[in-house]
């Protein structure tokens, strides 16, 4: 039984850290399970609602905040907001397993800094900004405008790589793959 333990992903949008925390759910379904976030900003192409995050309105969002049920929130571009409830926590260590979060850089440092040694707290890392503008380009869900607030946020979050416990730079994704098993694998011997 694990006790409240959480693993974080955080890095840029388009540095690939989903593609990380999508293998290792499918490698590790018994010992982890991906914490649903709650988000105004709409579904994106295929997003189901419950499953990648649960969309809700600005309005609902904000009196969620007023009523303390947020672990960790933000508003990560403006007028979107992101935050984790502590009932998705509840619920996933109430089950016994590890909490895999996918968030954004200071949502992670916030998370580390409040679940200290029982996170182990992963930045991944684009090989440079040039590349990740590629990604984001190619990926075809994010307008132009979309597409320029993501890098500008990136090269902040860059900055802040050193504060995470660990980190991957995902350049070759069968390689990033590895870490990311290799670090899980060692969190779980804590
Ligand atoms: P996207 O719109 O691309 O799904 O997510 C935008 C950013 O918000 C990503 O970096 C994603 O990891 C982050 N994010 C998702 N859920 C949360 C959350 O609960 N809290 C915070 N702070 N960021 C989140």
């Amino acid at each position: 039984m694990e006790k409240n333990k959480a693993i974080i992903f955080s890095g840029p949008s388009g540095s690939g850290k989903t593609t990380l925390v999508r293998f290792l759910l499918k490698t590790y379904p018994e010992r982890i399970t991906f914490s649903v976030s709650a988000t105004t900003r709409p579904p994106r192409g295929e997003e189901k609602n419950g499953v990648d995050y649960y969309f809700i309105s600005e309005d609902e969002f904000k009196s969620k905040i007023e009523t303390n049920d947020f672990l960790e929130w933000e508003e990560v571009y403006k007028g979107r907001f992101y935050g984790t409830l502590k009932t998705e926590a509840k619920r996933i260590w109430d089950s016994g397993k590890i909490i895999l979060f996918d968030i954004d850089v200071e949502g992670g440092l916030n998370l580390k800094k409040q679940l200290k040694l029982n996170a182990l707290s992963v930045f991944v890392m684009p090989p440079s900004i040039k590349i990740l503008e590629e990604r984001l380009r190619s990926r075809n869900t994010d307008s132009e405008e979309s597409v320029s607030r993501r890098i500008e946020k990136a090269e902040k979050e860059l900055k802040t790589a050193s504060l995470f416990d660990k980190f991957i730079i995902n350049e070759n994704l069968e390689k990033a793959l590895a870490e990311a098993d290799k670090l899980f694998s060692e969190f779980l011997l804590i």
